[in-house]
């Protein structure tokens, strides 16, 4: 490889021309748009210290210096040291102060920062540059020695704990730290941390080093630099933890990107009471109203806000209480909004009296939050409709369609506590004091709600799997919150009013106990807690939906028709709906649904007397008996079919055809069969050998489909027949008729000719013309791959993504439980195939058969009626193929609404 000295941000491994390194502060190399070298928080620092906001001066290693470190075994590439020294004296120069020196010691932080935020799930080590020796530099510069050894022992803990591994040996076993602290203090007989002596903390810092010696062999490190690469190599580490590989795979975060690491100089918010440390949020992630949110503390460092130990304060109270800080932090919030046009989470430190901003991101907020700073935003001028579209997850419009708890049964409720509202919506369920018990119960299949004194990412997986969060103790940017806001689960926090008790297993409010296992409700958008299990019932949105409730009544509604009218104006393609009986459709249409993608006819067989007939005609022994029955059936399916017309209102509907294997409809218990038996006047042996013969080994690949037809070409013919006469009787729509699991044209060529021959005679016969296409679905990969002779026949392409993801990666879905997980957690699947489109694998086929079909037949309508129609990911992937339409289940439209716009605007851009 040649060396590319001109450029010094291309090379190879770790070539030393390579620009490892950025520095922000009086020089800036680095902007918000380089997030994916730099990470977001060191991205936006370079941003903000560029903006002219006060930012202490540090700089980024970057995230390809994270991927190097993994190539190379753990190793540092060459190179990185010297720009990492010079980045060093940069900032000792600007700050007067030098790394290591023992009477002006400069010190930093070290944080990871990957590309997407993933709050608490890596490690920051605070106070590097102290020693035994920096450490009385730093007392007597301050002039405040308890001070100087408060910093140096929660260094010597944080690197302790990071980067030595000194850490609790199991789930029983205390933080090894906080022992030997609470050892001392109870041999001092002193309560508070406060109440420790500079002397008392010098002995603490002695027996610190003492415990990390013990435990690991090593001694801590007094060499600064030695420190400074310890804590680099521990932060690159901590992408491969745990909880970062949790968290990842829960949001598809690829593990190829890495994380930089942030070194910057460090402030104290811990210098005294004219010291603060805090964050806020430009406006309310809970529900994204317009106000300032945060919290913060006195006299604190760093995560002590976060880690729940004091109780922070709310930001408003920052005005009486430092007022010249809160005025300059006023200024910053409308800075800030103004210029990242977003809302925003920042993180803040006041050392005596000074203000300094340590990070800003656009702010995680709950799916209600996300709509309302859109809409609002878009009305403020600070960003336009379509931005607002791609700012808004398009599964957060669900939860303004999610239930509320039932006004009516709300009267007798009884409220039991209150907390913060952290996650709206409302949620009722047994309580679970642990993340493992919320995990026993939730696979039981009950409701929890998961009650805990705070949370931590360990309890990442019982949340996921609760219904609900409350948790006594912790603010707004507690754990919880965070969480919470980023699932959009229901959640309050810091319920001050309800005690938790572990030992006993007990939730106490007032004097109401209740014990694990309980029912507990809680309303996490008015912060309400009560006793027992409460019912629930439509949200506004939906009541004015339906028709029972006025719009104008509604500020909710009216924040989701704003949404859904900017996303139908983007979108281009057009959002169907799996449906089968009106009402399903009705609901669908109300959501906005513009047509029926797909209706299973199959459903229509079980019901009342129906599924008496079908089995008639499944066990007939010859084709009349088997005509007879069907001609039972007919009337059923054409009123099922007119109900599904009328409920449409002349929009589109595709029918399928007759699709799974006939013994889905027998009898497999005694009595049944017996009845059978009597019902038809065959001996009950006769049923069970029809039965047998219809066993098949693999009915997936079995007698089904295009296949039933084929080979029974009457029920394609009754079938046809009620469709048409539905279509005569109700008038002013279009059927569309759909062969499933088509392979070969010939297959597709017999049924077609069925059906059109049935249409010509049912016209003749009501002397009405109506208008009708026959297609089929695209289902196993053989019809994708001759698609250009299937289109010969077919008027319309439905690509059917659940059997054709079966089919291409020879899986089935209901077997698969066994080894998904094992395949997850070895990254070999980053998703489920049945939930977002295998785009690579299955993708390819649907890409082929499109310009297959069109090749053939130039306008050929195509869409998709899989599981993946409403799944944001996968409609990005059908807009970029080109199809007309994806359907999905009713409760999904606006989801597939508001994604198809995303997805139109993203492939504008
Ligand atoms: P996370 O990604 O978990 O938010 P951060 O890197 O933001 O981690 O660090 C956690 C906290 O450490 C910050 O909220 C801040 O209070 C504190 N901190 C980080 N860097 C500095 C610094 N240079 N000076 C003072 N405090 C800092
Ligand atoms: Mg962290
Ligand atoms: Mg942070």
């Amino acid at each position: 490889m040649s060396a590319k000295t001109s450029n010094p941000n291309t090379g190879g491994d770790g070539a030393s021309g390579e620009k490892h390194v950025y520095a922000f502060g009086k020089q800036t190399d680095g902007n918000t748009k380089m997030r994916n070298l730099l990470g977001g928080k060191g991205a936006n620092l370079a941003e903000m210290a560029a903006i002219g906001l006060p930012v202490p001066p540090g700089f980024t290693i970057t995230t390809e210096v994270c991927k190097l470190f993994y190539k190379n075994d753990r190793q540092f590439p060459a190179g990185l040291n010297a720009q990492v020294e010079a980045a060093v004296k940069q900032i000792e120069e600007q700050e007067k102060r030098t790394f290591g020196d023992p009477k002006n010691p400069l010190l930093f932080s070290v944080r990871s920062g990957a590309r997407e935020s993933m709050p608490g799930m890596m490690d920051t080590i605070l106070n590097l540059g102290l020693n035994d020796e920096t450490v009385e530099g730093l007392a007597k510069l301050s002039d405040n020695p308890r001070f100087a050894y408060d910093c140096y022992r929660r260094f010597i803990q944080m690197y302790g704990d990071v980067v030595m591994g000194v850490q609790p040996r199991d789930e029983s076993d205390h933080e090894p730290f906080e022992a030997v602290m609470d050892e001392l203090k109870k041999e001092l007989g002193v309560e508070e941390d406060s109440n420790l002596t500079p002397d008392n903390l010098k002995e603490l810092i002695r027996r610190y080093q003492e415990l990390i010696k013990e435990r690991t062999g090593s001694t801590f490190p007094q060499d600064v630099y030695e420190q400074l690469w310890g804590a680099v190599s521990a932060v690159f580490s901590s992408w491969q933890n745990e909880r970062a590989i949790v968290y990842r795979q829960k949001y598809n975060i690829p593990s190829e990107w890495g994380t930089a690491v942030n070194i910057q100089t460090m402030v104290f918010g811990n210098m005294g009471e004219d010291s603060a440390t805090g964050v806020a949020f430009t406006r309310d992630p809970a529900n994204g109203e317009k106000v300032f949110y945060g919290e913060y503390l006195i006299n604190a460092q760093g995560e002590d806000v976060v880690a729940g130990v004091r109780t922070p304060k709310p930001i408003a109270e920052l005005e009486k209480e430092m007022p010249k800080a809160f005025h300059e932090l006023e200024a910053v919030r409308a800075k800030l909004e103004d210029h990242f046009r977003d809302m925003q989470d920042f993180e803040f430190t006041v050392e005596n009296k000074k203000l300094y901003m340590l990070q800003t991101r656009n702010g995680k907020r709950t799916g209600l939050a996300a709509v309302r700073i859109a809409v609002e935003m878009e009305k403020e001028g600070l960003m336009s409709a379509e931005t607002g579209v791609t700012k808004i997850p398009a599964e957060s419009i669900d939860s303004l369609l999610v239930p509320v708890f039932d006004p009516a049964a709300m009267k007798s409720a009884n409220v039991i506590g209150h907390g913060l509202p952290a996650g709206p919506g409302a949620a009722s369920g047994h309580i679970a004091f642990t993340a493992s018990a919320a995990e026993r119960e939730a696979r039981k299949g009950n409701k929890v709600v998961l009650c805990r004194v705070e949370t931590s990412p360990e309890d990442l997986k019982g949340m996921l799997l609760s219904e609900g969060i409350l948790t006594s103790r912790g603010g707004v940017s507690s754990h919880a919150a965070l969480v919470a806001r980023q699932l959009g689960k229901v959640c309050i926090c810091g319920a001050s009013d309800i005690k938790i008790d572990y030992a006993k297993r007990t939730l106490k409010a007032g004097n109401v106990i209740l014990q694990e296992g309980d029912f507990i409700s809680i309303d996490g958008t008015t912060g309400e807690i009560f006793e027992g299990r409460i019912k629930t019932t439509d949200s506004d949105v939906k009541r004015v939906l339906d028709g029972q409730m006025d719009g104008k009544n509604s500020y909710t509604y009216e924040l989701f028709n704003t949404v859904m009218g900017w996303a139908d104006k983007y979108r281009r393609l057009a959002i169907r709906t799996n449906a089968d009986t009106p009402d399903m459709a009705r609901n669908a249409v109300v959501l906005g649904a513009q047509g029926i993608g797909l209706c299973r006819t199959e459903h229509m067989f079980f019901e009342g007397d129906r599924i008496g007939y079908m089995r008639q005609m499944i066990l007939a022994s010859s084709e009349d008996e088997r005509r007879e029955a069907l001609a039972k059936l007919l009337p059923f399916q054409r009123e099922d079919f007119a109900g599904l017309f009328t409920a449409m209102e002349g929009r589109p509907v595709t029918i399928r055809l007759l699709d799974p294997p006939l013994h889905e409809f027998l009898p497999h218990d005694d009595t049944t069969r017996r009845e059978l038996a009597e019902r038809l006047g065959v001996s009950q042996e006769t049923i069970n050998e029809r039965v047998r013969s219809l066993h098949e080994e693999n009915p997936m690949l079995g007698h089904r489909g295009c296949r039933l037809g084929v080979t029974y070409p009457e029920i394609t013919e009754m079938q046809a027949r009620a469709i048409f006469e539905a279509a005569a009787q109700v008038g002013g729509v279009k059927p569309e008729v759909m062969i499933p699991l088509v392979g070969f044209k010939a297959e597709l060529a017999d049924q077609v000719a069925i059906v059109h021959k049935v249409a010509k005679e049912v016209m003749k016969e009501k002397g009405v013309e109506f208008d009708y296409q026959v297609g089929t679905m695209i289902e196993i990969p053989r019809a994708a791959l001759v698609a250009e002779q299937i289109a010969e026949d077919a008027e319309f392409f439905s690509f059917g993504t659940n059997d054709l993801t079966q089919t291409t990666l020879g899986l089935s879905r209901d077997d698969m439980g066994s080894f998904f997980d094992s395949y997850r957690d070895k990254e070999i699947f980053t998703q489920n195939p049945f939930a977002s489109l295998d785009q690579e694998g299955v993708g390819s086929l649907v890409k082929l058969a499109v310009e297959k079909g069109r090749s053939t037949r130039k306008d050929i309508k195509l869409g998709i009626c899989g599981e993946h129609g409403g799944d944001p990911s996968s409609i990005n992937f059908f807009h970029n193929v080109g199809l007309d339409y994806v359907s999905c289940s009713p409760p999904r439209v606006p989801v597939a609404r508001l994604a198809a716009a995303q997805a139109a605007i993203k492939a504008k851009k």
